[in-house]
């Protein structure tokens, strides 16, 4: 792909979130039967709960049954500024502990595992769903990879994924909540026997870097190589180095392309403060190579310096896939083509199927994304 410096048409450009990765992590803490604690809902006014068995609502400091009902009757609990009411009614109570005899809850029309633990504060309801870390991981896995995918493929992601939930749920001890549903996609709706298996048969095995539990990301396509946390993210954590991924390029999602008027891509940056932008030029590029962290845009107010996962959200993230990607202008027309879909730090999803399909154990394919670290069996 071609590139030119200054006033350009051409721009390659890295997806990127705003993380902050946090310090050590106990390395020898058990993983098996651990409850894993997913924030479903924060700020909420209101939440929908519903079982098909019977649904208690306790004090979760007192104890004290507020309700139950066997009818399989929606009850609706909200936030006021009194603490939680149960069906518009003040139950006195600022924190509740739901559960049902089914072990599985609806929450607005959404059915989920184990228990609720639901906080009224003053920004609203905050909904946790409390559930076993294998019985997390088997919603986890299928909601971000194929079931139909090769088993050592999916035996690869049940390792990251483990190791990924059980950092954030050390790191965040002391808080409400462990990790948000959509941190790692958590839809219990998409369970699959042989998402379970992969699960089951990597009980309790986890990625280590240095002596301590890895904090591994993934990411759908990696266009070609992957990229340093550090490049994508706050964090002064040492990490793996990145990789080669000859693997992914045969993929569907290894090129895209968007396409939008001038005059909406303008209307985009306007958004951000920039009006009536005339040029967008690379600010600042990867160590790693050709990923972009930063565009500088010229506009009639003077100059901005856009951070690109800024830019990705503005033009929306799945419409701009990928920081590595070109643009030309063309005819009152901007048009965006790229390579690779996500962050590209850590696991090639892409990559990791067709390693699976060569031959390479779950191991293999972590050794390849992750060098130097090692699996670890965790104590149950
Ligand atoms: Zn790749």
């Amino acid at each position: 792909m071609r590139r030119r410096r200054g006033i350009r048409k051409v721009f390659w450009l890295i997806c990127s979130m705003l993380v902050v990765i946090g310090g050590c992590v106990p390395p020898e803490r058990p993983a098996r039967g651990r409850l894993i604690r997913v924030a479903l809902l924060e700020g909420a006014r209101s939440v929908a709960i519903s079982s098909q068995s019977t649904l208690t609502i306790k004090d979760a400091a007192s104890g004290k049954v507020l309700f139950r009902t066997e009818n399989r009757k929606s009850v609706t609990v909200s936030g006021t500024s009194e603490g939680a009411a149960i069906s518009g009614k003040p139950c006195g109570a600022r924190e509740l502990l739901v559960s049902s005899t089914s072990n599985s809850l609806s929450v607005n029309g959404k059915t989920y595992p184990g228990n609720l633990r639901i906080l009224a504060r003053n920004s609203g309801l905050l909904v946790v769903n409390l559930v076993n870390l294998g019985t997390y991981l088997k919603a986890v896995v299928p909601s971000e990879m194929l079931p139909t995918w090769p088993e050592e493929a999916l035996k690869a992601q049940a390792v990251v994924s483990r190791s990924f939930v059980l950092h954030h749920a050390f790191r965040n001890d002391a808080e409400d909540y462990d990790i948000t549903a959509d941190k790692q996609v958590y839809n219990p709706e998409k369970r699959d026997p042989r998402t379970d298996r992969a699960v089951d048969s990597t009980d309790n095995i986890v990625l280590f870097y240095r002596g301590e539990l890895l904090l591994p990301f993934f990411s759908t396509c990696c266009g070609g190589f992957t990229e340093y946390a550090a490049n994508v993210w706050d964090t002064k954590d040492v990490f793996p180095s990145p990789v080669k991924c000859p693997f992914c390029r045969d993929a569907p999602d290894y090129r895209w392309q968007a396409r939008m008027s001038l005059d909406e891509f303008q209307e985009k940056l306007r958004s951000a403060g920039v009006a009536s932008a005339r040029s967008v030029a690379v600010h600042s590029r990867s160590t790693s190579g050709e990923r972009i962290t930063a565009l500088r845009i010229e506009s009639d107010t003077g100059q901005s310096i856009i951070k690109i996962n800024r830019f990705r959200l503005l033009m929306g993230p799945n419409v701009i896939r990928s920081g590595l990607f070109d643009i030309q202008v063309d005819g009152g027309y901007i048009t965006f083509r790229g390579r690779g879909w996500g962050h590209g730090v850590g696991m090639c999803q892409r990559g990791a199927k067709v390693l699976a399909e060569r031959g390479k154990s779950f191991k293999g394919i972590l050794d390849h994304y992750f060098p130097g670290a090692r699996t670890k069996k965790l104590s149950g």
